[in-house]
């Protein structure tokens, strides 16, 4: 037994997860986007497991990503690049098969170059002014192109988890027009919020990410998702504290009763943002251990007092999973779900479950 935190894996989870996003979407197929070692998971086992679930096309932001996915997952499936690639990166594309997202003219102009009849994908940009073609582009493009096999054109929302929000009509209109530059390609716009949005939005293909992994914004009434990981730190240290102590650093939290508190091995350098000071939590089964004081680099300090007579030594607390929900702990460390699952750090150990 090692005192490290523990980050482990919940593959039949996040197979659900997809199924029940593509229930969402009956109409589309269901992609799944597993860039950054999908969103901290483990890409290999968690693209392996969509694989087995039917999932037959996968995204990520790199090239050398894209290459070890195909390791993984065989010639099947379609690995599109959502970054296109980096000069010199054409030879590593042709021979893992990749489907690279072409974003910019100058992409456009190299691809067909290139050109040895390997399918490509094309992003235009509606809205976000992030990445993609701009819409007086799309034409140009579609010309340059013309020799070439697109197999898909794409779209990102703006604000997708604002269902109101004006911009998202407004894109589905304009990628709407856009797309029919390339008749009979398959078209892709929603990510995981953009599945909530309704059928509009589902065109042929979806890519999800997060609601993969259980997080992002409430999915509609009746689908529910289940947690992709479950994170939790062992207890260094118990002790009993007194009124006008202080906890942590910088003396930011002083008692004002007798507590129990507990020193769990999760920090900042572990992927616990320093903003949870105060504020962020612990689960032991249902009861709710409120961090006291700051964030340290490996070290955090509980307030335990409520289940005093449960945890000893060597317990082990929840920072993420079924307990302590992905986004209500990244609200409390003033950030997002995406952010805290990406950022767990090197020295987590690593179980990937079924
Ligand atoms: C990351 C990403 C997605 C997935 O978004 P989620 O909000 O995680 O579902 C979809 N499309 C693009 C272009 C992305 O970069």
């Amino acid at each position: 037994m090692t005192n490290l935190p523990v980050a482990t894996t919940h593959l039949t989870h996040i197979a659900d997860n997809w199924r029940a996003l593509a229930a969402l979407q009956s109409d589309a197929k269901t992609g799944a986007v597993v860039k950054a070692n999908a969103y901290g998971h483990g890409s290999s086992a968690v693209a392996g497991a969509l694989a087995r679930a039917g999932c037959r096309s996968f995204f990520v932001a790199h090239v050398l990503e894209g290459v070890s996915l195909r390791a993984a997952l065989g010639p099947e499936p379609e690995i599109f690049v959502f970054h296109g690639f980096g000069s010199g990166e054409i030879p590593l594309i042709r021979e893992a098969r990749l489907i690279p997202v072409l974003n910019t003219l100058q992409q456009v102009g190299q691809w067909r170059e290139a050109n040895d009849n390997l399918p490509a994908a094309i992003h235009i940009d509606t809205g976000m002014n992030r990445l993609g073609l701009r819409p007086e582009e799309a034409g140009e493009a579609r010309d340059q192109l013309a020799e070439c096999q697109i197999n898909l054109v794409m779209s990102h929302l703006t604000c997708a988890d604002e269902p109101g929000h004006d911009l998202n009509q407004k894109q589905l209109s304009a990628f709407t027009e856009l797309a029919s530059l390339w008749p009979g390609t398959k078209r892709s716009l929603a990510n995981t919020a953009g599945t909530y949005l309704g059928a509009d939005y589902g065109f042929e293909l979806t890519r999800p990410g997060i609601g993969l992994y259980g997080g992002g914004p409430t999915p509609p009434a009746g689908t529910h998702l289940k947690p992709g990981l479950t994170l939790t730190a062992p207890v260094l240290s118990v002790f009993e504290a007194l009124p006008g102590e202080t906890s942590g650093y910088g003396a930011t939290y002083m008692l004002d009763t007798p507590r129990t508190l507990a020193t769990v091995a999760f920090g900042y350098a572990d992927g616990y943002p320093r903003a949870a000071a105060n504020s962020g939590f612990a689960m032991l089964r249902e009861t709710r251990l409120p961090v006291v004081g700051r964030v340290s680099m490996g070290l955090t300090t509980l307030d335990i007092t409520e289940t005093r007579d449960d945890i000893e030594v060597g317990s082990m607390v929840e920072f993420l999973g079924g307990h302590a929900h992905l986004e209500e702990q990244a609200i409390a460390a003033g950030t997002l779900g995406y952010e805290l699952v990406t950022g767990l750090g090197h020295r987590v150990e690593r179980i990937i479950e079924n």
